[in-house]
């Protein structure tokens, strides 16, 4: 009897949750599935894969649902549109149940031969366990050298340490999962919200591969917005820029108001100055009105913020 409950429980809380945002993968569902299922056999603990197909206009969800009927192991949250990966991400998590939760994108980028490791770690008491990456094949310089500087400015800017070269692949425990789930913020910065819960964490080192199907959905103006929303919901700095500016700018007006005082005196008026007048006025007003952009930033934040809007709407789900 007792035995019989134990089974129970185990089939209801699995010991891994494997949460896997997807949008237009239907290349990647089962290339990803069959390689994910081998090392979770290899492991031989209990899983779930929670498949979230974030508003794909290709023939992902059916694909998984053919999946679902082969492993009822793998559970289907379906969007009613496109709400991006740190939503669908988002979600995966709420609904997970396992004691160890592992995001993972679906193109095998992360390769899942990982996860054998990231477990071992979280064993030894780790809840945290990042899978960071040794090389960026297949990315232009540009882009490591934005992603370097993003870094950089994260740390000084946003005091929290997000690891280098890390995406949202990794490990994390229940305990984590739990706090990140009371962060119900609109404007999700997921990297910024996992390096913001803390907790004693471990590194897994990693070769990122190429993209297996398909096209990435990253361009460079959803990486700038990407920067933008993680600097603004860590941090007031770029507020307080304004009054620092103010400050330098007021002193240094004073300054060449004495000069002009002074030499007035010494060697009377000259009316020419248009250029210097012309140009003066042109910097300070878009001085201003970028101080102003940067208000905007923050002004339009709280808005989303305030209309307490649900964070993802779900057309129908599966096994969960
Ligand atoms: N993704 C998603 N919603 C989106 C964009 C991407 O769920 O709006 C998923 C995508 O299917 C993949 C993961 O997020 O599993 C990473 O996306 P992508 O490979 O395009 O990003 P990159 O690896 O280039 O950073
Ligand atoms: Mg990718």
């Amino acid at each position: 009897m007792a035995k019989c409950r134990e089974t129970s429980l185990t089939v209801q809380n699995p010991v891994l949750s494997i949460v896997v945002p997807m949008y237009n993968e239907s290349e990647n569902v089962w290339p990803f599935y069959e390689r994910l299922k081998k090392v979770l056999d290899q492991i031989g603990e209990s899983y779930e894969i929670i498949c979230v197909n974030d508003g794909s206009t290709d023939d992902t969800i059916e694909k998984l649902l053919k999946l679902r009927e082969l492993d009822p192991n793998v559970k289907i949250i379906d969007f009613s549109r496109n709400f991006g990966k740190e939503i669908a991400l988002t979600a995966g998590i709420d609904f997970s149940s396992g004691e160890a939760v592992i995001p993972i994108d679906a193109d095998l980028q992360d390769p899942p031969e990982i996860i054998p490791e990231l477990v071992s770690k979280w064993r030894e008491g780790y809840d945290v366990v990042y899978a960071t990456r040794l090389s960026r094949e297949g990315e232009s310089y540009i882009k490591r050298l934005t992603a370097t500087l993003f870094y950089r400015i994260a740390q000084k800017v946003m005091h929290i340490n997000i690891p280098k070269d890390t995406g949202d692949f990794r490990l994390v425990s229940r305990a984590v999962v739990e706090t990140l789930k009371e962060m119900r913020e609109r404007n999700r910065f997921m990297k910024g919200l996992f390096a913001w819960v803390g907790f004693p964490h471990s590194v897994v080192y990693y070769r990122r591969e190429k993209r297996h199907g398909g096209k990435t959905k990253w361009n460079y103006w959803r990486l700038w917005n990407f920067a933008l929303e993680g600097i603004t919901s860590f941090s007031y700095i770029p507020l307080q820029i304004a009054t620092y500016f103010g400050f330098v700018v007021a002193l240094l007006s004073f300054v060449y108001a004495l000069f002009i005082v002074i030499r007035t005196l010494l060697f009377g008026i000259k009316v020419p100055g248009y250029a210097s007048t012309i140009t003066i006025i042109l910097f300070l007003g878009g001085v201003q009105l970028i101080c102003i952009g940067i208000l905007g930033e923050y002004i339009g934040r709280i808005y989303t913020e305030v209309k307490r809007r649900p964070l993802y709407v779900i057309r129908r789900k599966y096994g969960l």
